[in-house]
């Protein structure tokens, strides 16, 4: 089925409620959006846009995001969302990589991304100014949705490249309508008088998540900021008293700091959906003490999208359980559409409590990468994706994420995961940020470095991390080093890039 018939019946069914807004004001109904959905689909089928042709979407979080996102689906084409925080270089050569035919840019990028784009290059840019919502198809005769499969691609998600080159990762209507179910069985409810504000990138899960958004009939809130500003969401969320948001740990962290400063209490925040990277326990015990119990974890990746795990509301939260703390340190249970098993380095599935290869199975799940099949071929076998996460899943079903298995360090023939010594030196109350990397050693195979930021005003002491290594984990995964940097480098999801950081030992 095409998804896009859930935004047509959408447009009929709640054609009154506001649908899109800008910052608080109301810029389109849902009857308005179906309007400018089905037309702009016309508009790019004129422009000759096909069946499962790209289309590309190189913009911050505004208000067309949304009616692009279902145009393109209306006429059965695919979407290419590009991280707005991209260098045009890099956008220009996901936009090669996909075979995109159009672009949908910001008028200010246009010139820079033409200057970048290969010379034989046949995509058109479509430039938008800042206040667009897509006049340009004003005049055409709106379409219906045409029939799509689920396995036909919806979405080609460019992996955030941490390492090389990004990945299309290939995204079916059939994976993302089954995400977005699962989402009222294991995830949260959604309220027609909810919004959900687009926070995070649209390119990422926050955009994947308008899903569930739209079948309810609530509504779409874009920041006028364009993106992440704590001071605006606070009053965002106050104002419309029932706000949704996906968001990353480190804007959690950051929310809280802010939080913490201001006079009044933050106020409607129904649900925050946290995921896409590690949460430190401190700082989701400082979040929940702070903003109640709103928070739900969810761990994915762009080839299975936010649909791999599950941590409730329940568990976030509620500090009666004994084993509470060890909950919070995982990603809580599969969710329901997935087989989630831990494997050695054979292939071979692991007992409860043991650490290995996290694979994942069920609807979710990818086909494959675009164009890619010898990366399709590493990463999927017999229908199981390889994750390229290590875990271990305890009896009562409960995952915890040790680490990238790329990231874990083997010193002297024992394994080290990083994430549990930063979890360790961000005990320190001088330390902002930490991150942990091996460095290759002659005797030992590798031996640990510490990147540690220090906070504003700290001067962070070697004896001071070293005390409490000491009082917490064993001695040979203590930090043989420690680099003190102003700021950890990150890419545009703002997630550590730990080759980045192997460079600089
Ligand atoms: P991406 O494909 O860019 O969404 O990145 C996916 C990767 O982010 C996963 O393979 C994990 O390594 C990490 N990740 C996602 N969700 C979580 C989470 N809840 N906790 C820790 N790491 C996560």
């Amino acid at each position: 089925m095409n998804l896009a018939l859930w935004l047509a019946r959408a447009s009929r069914d709640f054609a009154e409620r506001d649908a899109l807004f800008h910052g608080t004001k109301s810029v389109a109904s849902y009857a308005v959006l179906g309007r400018l959905v089905a037309q702009t689909a016309t508009w790019l089928s004129e422009r000759g846009i096909r069946v499962g042709e790209r289309v590309a979407i190189f913009m911050p979080n505004r208000p067309d995001y949304l009616p692009l996102l279902y145009a393109v689906w209306y006429l059965g084409g695919v979407v290419v969302p590009v991280n707005a925080k991209l260098h045009p270089k890099e956008a220009a050569w996901v936009f090669e990589n996909s075979g995109a035919k159009l672009a949908f840019v910001m008028a200010d990028f246009n010139k820079a991304l033409e200057n970048e784009l290969n010379s034989k290059s046949v995509i058109e840019l479509v430039p938008l100014n800042s206040n667009s919502l897509l006049e340009f198809s004003v005049d055409c005769i709106p379409m219906a949705p045409v029939e799509r499969n689920n396995d036909d691609l919806a979405w080609l998600f460019y992996t955030s490249g941490t390492t090389g080159r990004p990945k299309g990762v290939m995204i079916t209507h059939g994976m993302l309508s089954a995400m977005a179910l699962n989402y009222f069985v294991d995830v949260d409810a959604v309220y027609k008088d909810d919004v959900t504000i687009y926070a995070a990138p649209m390119s990422h899960g926050a955009g994947i998540y308008n899903l569930m958004h739209v079948l309810r009939g609530a509504g779409h809130v874009y920041p006028l900021s364009g993106g992440f500003d704590p001071s605006e969401i606070f009053t965002l969320a106050a104002h419309f008293g029932s706000a949704h948001m996906f968001l990353t740990p480190t804007m959690i962290k950051r929310m809280s700091q802010i939080a913490s400063k201001r006079e009044d209490k933050p106020k409607g925040f129904r649900t925050i959906v946290y995921g896409g990277g590690p949460m430190y326990v401190a700082d989701i015990i400082e979040a929940v003490d702070i903003f109640g119990d709103v928070f739900v974890q969810i761990y994915g990746q762009g080839e299975c999208p936010m649909a791999i795990s599950v941590l409730s509301r329940k568990d976030v939260s509620d500090r009666s359980h004994i084993r509470w703390k060890d909950r919070l340190v995982s990603v809580g249970k599969a969710q329901s559409i997935v087989q989630v098993q831990i494997v050695d380095e054979a292939g071979t599935a692991l007992p409860f409590g043991s650490d290995g290869e996290i694979m994942v199975r069920g609807s979710a799940v990818m086909p494959g990468y675009w164009n890619n099949p010898e990366a399709t071929k590493t990463t999927i076998t017999n229908n199981w994706l390889i994750t390229g996460d290590i875990g271990a899943i305890d009896k009562d079903g409960y995952l915890t994420l040790r680490d990238r298995s790329k990231d874990l360090i083997i010193s002297g023939g024992s394994n080290i995961y990083p994430r549990e010594i930063e979890e360790v030196l961000l005990m320190c109350p001088g330390v902002e940020e930490a991150s942990i990397v091996g460095k290759p050693h002659p005797e030992w195979g590798e031996e640990v470095v510490a990147f540690v930021v220090p906070k504003a005003g700290y001067e962070i002491r070697k004896e001071e991390l070293d005390a409490l290594c000491e009082h917490n984990i064993a001695r040979f995964k203590r930090p043989k080093h420690y680099v003190c940097l102003n700021e950890l480098p990150k890419n545009s999801y703002g997630k550590v890039l730990k080759a980045g950081l192997r460079k600089l030992i």
